[in-house]
């Protein structure tokens, strides 16, 4: 088996092996299972990239919840465009509802603290951040990252999910850019 991935015009290595992945995910499932036990949690996932990562959190959920999903847009490329373009809406009434925002990865931030302020609008009873990959020295909010599955450094990342112009959702382990 190969360790690189030819993406367009970059290569990508393996950074975070499937079973490695699989075992952060299960643990961030048992951790919501303790904590929002009786809540019926509303997981709201972030698409594209956060489908793969939701649907593997959710078989390990054994809670009451719904799900629903709503999608934004702010990568070109391999770098953050910095503005949130807003393509789905959420269709679910969230008055008094605990809401779970699951995401693929959280970078600089800008994205989930735009989806926080537009759903606090509906005053919901609680928002929680799920996040598979988080890059804390890119980020630069203040809203808690309380569910994060994996903290990875400031490299590009592609796979399980994550794209790069579209490729790369589909690979089953994460890949990080080689120079
Ligand atoms: P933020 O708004 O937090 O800066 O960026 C969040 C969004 O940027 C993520 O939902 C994801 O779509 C994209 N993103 C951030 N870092 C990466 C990365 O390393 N690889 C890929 N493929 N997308 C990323
Ligand atoms: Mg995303």
């Amino acid at each position: 088996m190969t360790n690189t991935v030819q993406l367009h015009d970059r290569t990508f290595a393996i950074h975070i092996s499937d079973d490695a992945i699989n075992k952060a995910v299960r643990e961030v499932a048992a951790a919501i299972n303790r904590d929002l036990e009786g809540t019926n949690p509303l997981f709201v996932g972030v698409l594209n990239g956060a489908f793969m990562f939701l649907g593997d959190l959710l078989k390990h959920v054994h809670i009451p919840c719904e799900v629903s999903f709503v999608k934004v847009a702010s990568y070109e490329g391999t770098s953050s465009t910095g503005q949130v373009k807003q393509l789905v809406g959420l269709g679910e009434n969230i008055k008094d509802r605990t809401v779970v925002i699951v995401e693929d990865i959280v970078d600089t931030g800008n994205t989930i603290e735009h989806l926080v302020e537009s759903l606090k609008t509906q005053r919901p009873a609680s928002i929680h951040i799920c996040t598979l990959l988080f890059k804390p020295n890119a980020y630069t909010r203040n809203i808690p990252i309380e569910y994060a599955a994996l903290r990875v450094p400031n490299d590009f990342l592609v796979g399980y999910g994550l794209d790069y112009d579209g490729l790369g959702r589909n690979l089953k382990h994460i890949y990080k850019i080689t120079e």
